[in-house]
């Protein structure tokens, strides 16, 4: 592939990988278990050793040491990986996006079911 072929595909593999981080971390429970809680550390940890672009792995894996993810909320999550993907995007020299528009730029389309069946059906009967 072209030098120019290859940024086009980084950049579309980036915006891809972004938009689903995002609108992860906006389902993310407003108030999680401790295994949920977890289950976001490990994610995240895991993502930045085997995200496909090894450079960009590499930058995310220091970031994640500077700013560690954060886990106590859905707030708390959604705006750590707002500031954490603007500290990316000064790196890159684009502009910082306004995290107060978080919530009106991410909807996946569904609904308020809970994202884990296993924590829905701990709390059934
Ligand atoms: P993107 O940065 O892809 O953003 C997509 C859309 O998300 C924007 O149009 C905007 O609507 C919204 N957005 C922008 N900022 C935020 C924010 N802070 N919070 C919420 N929404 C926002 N590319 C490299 O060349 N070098 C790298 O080292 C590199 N590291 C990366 C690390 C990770 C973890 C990821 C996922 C991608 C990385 N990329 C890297 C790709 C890069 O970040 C961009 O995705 C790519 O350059 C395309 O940029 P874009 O201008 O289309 O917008």
């Amino acid at each position: 592939m072209s030098k120019l072929g290859n940024a086009t595909a980084k950049a579309e593999l980036g915006r891809a990988t972004w938009k689903l981080l995002h609108t992860m971390t906006l389902r993310y429970p407003e108030k999680p278990t401790d295994d949920e809680r977890d289950a976001l550390k490990s994610y995240f940890t895991l993502f930045s050793r085997l995200y496909p672009c090894g450079e960009c792995a590499a930058e995310f894996q220091q970031l994640l040491k500077k700013y560690p993810v954060q886990t106590s909320s859905r707030r708390a999550a959604a705006l750590w990986l707002c500031s954490v993907h603007n500290e990316v995007n000064a790196r890159l020299k684009k502009p910082e996006f306004d995290c107060a528009n978080l919530d009106a730029t991410y909807d996946c389309g569904c609904g308020d079911d809970p994202i884990s069946s296993s924590s829905s059906s701990a709390a059934s009967p």
